[in-house]
């Protein structure tokens, strides 16, 4: 199984200027990789390949003693990508539309790929080097690579002048069958980010709102700026900057979130949300989707490795469905504001009496639809028949 561990970097001024000159060199050599290709092209009606272009490189370095100061294996890996490049470029051909693969500027040639020992190396000290930069470069761990992990390939990226690391890890698969812990329905909404059929809710984070209202007002700012303006350019610094920072704490978030019902369950069921759709217009909605949807891929990813299972079931009804009886009631009063009225956070069943909270009791319809075993006085019965399972 392969994951991946990002972590911030901190080069000193005199190496983060040695990353931007070597970034810079890679944008060159992806350059002129793409003309070669193009001249090969219109000359001889060639098409060059990733090899053809591969075999030349040491020739090239050769003669070349800017890129001849770095790694030979990530320089080939630039010559890979402009041939990714390309091989998306025929998909999209094939499927009837154009995107040529394009000239790229150093501004936004923002990554190089390395193989671990290989150009770039994790020191005993915890920092790490990479050819053609001088000294060793500052990581800040703030979590652990996994014990015994097998770290193949790095990415060194810039974003928004701020400079990472991301490792590409290959861990082993979790062994046999899920151990059974429990099984969890969660439904996502508006007013908690999520409740649980266990009838434990999770308040959506109050920057959220903050974030999006900034956002907003970070775009009319870029909107009003001229075009090609000095100004222009720091406010859109500006909105990218509070765009990577609302992303980064979406994402700590998610992954709290997420590591939280892993630990604790083994068999998790949300709704699918590429079912739901969106309601139109609805602007809180469209902000937290991103947030649900990261939430649930974290979650995915993290009972897959810890040997647990995500269910996702057609989200048709939850909110209407009675998990006691069964019965479907209208979703909602006439007049009430589909998020503020009473009878949308109260689920009142007319049919059996039972009154809870709507989204705990959604989530429970959800738990249901997706492990049916879960349910009722046979609950303990398919849970230890699980056990047996495992
Ligand atoms: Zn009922």
């Amino acid at each position: 199984m392969l994951r991946s561990f990002k972590y911030r970097l901190f080069p000193n001024p005199t190496q983060a200027v040695a990353l931007t000159e070597m970034l810079g060199s890679f944008c060159d050599l992806y350059n002129a990789c793409l003309q070669q290709r193009i001249e090969a092209y219109r000359r001889q009606g060639r098409a060059l390949g990733y090899i053809d272009q591969a075999n030349e490189l040491k020739a090239v370095r050769l003669a070349d003693e800017r890129l001849a100061g770095y790694s030979y294996s990530a320089e080939q890996q630039v010559v890979r990508r402009l041939d990714k490049a390309f091989g998306a470029f025929f998909g999209r051909v094939r499927r009837g539309r154009g995107g040529f693969p394009r000239f790229r500027a150093k501004s936004m040639f923002d990554s190089a790929d390395f193989r671990v020992g290989d150009g770039l190396t994790i020191r005993r000290s915890r920092k790490i080097t990479i050819v053609g930069i001088p000294g060793e470069i500052k990581v800040r761990w703030h979590r652990e690579l996994p014990i015994g992990a097998k770290v193949s390939t790095a990415v060194v990226l810039r974003s928004c002048g701020k400079w990472y690391i991301r490792f590409s890890v290959e861990t082993p698969d979790a062994p046999g069958p899920p151990p059974f812990r429990a099984a969890v329905g969660i439904d996502v909404g508006l007013i908690s980010l999520i409740a649980t059929s266990d009838g434990e809710t999770v308040p959506t984070p109050k920057w959220t709102d903050k974030a999006s209202r900034k956002q907003r007002r970070l775009q009319r700012a870029l909107a009003r700026c001229k075009r090609a303006s000095k100004g222009r350019l720091k406010a859109k610094m500006r909105l990218a900057r509070h765009a990577a920072r609302t992303a980064s704490r979406r994402r700590d978030f998610a992954h709290k979130v997420s590591r939280d019902l892993v630990d604790r369950y083994s068999h998790i069921a949300f709704e699918d949300l590429t079912i739901t759709g969106l309601a139109r217009g609805m602007l809180a909605k469209s902000v937290l989707n991103a947030a649900w949807a990261q939430l649930i891929s974290f979650t995915d990813y993290k009972a897959a490795y810890a040997g647990g299972l995500v269910a996702k079931v057609n989200p048709r009804g939850t909110s209407k469905e009675c998990d006691g009886c069964g019965r479907v009631t209208p979703k909602h009063r006439s007049g009430e504001s589909p998020i503020r009225g009473l009878s949308r956070r109260i689920h009142d069943c007319p049919g059996c009496g039972t009154v809870e909270d709507r989204d705990v009791h959604a989530a429970k319809v959800i738990k249901h639809r997706a492990f049916p075993w879960s349910k009722g006085p046979g609950a303990g019965l398919g849970a230890s028949s699980q056990r047996v399972a495992a």
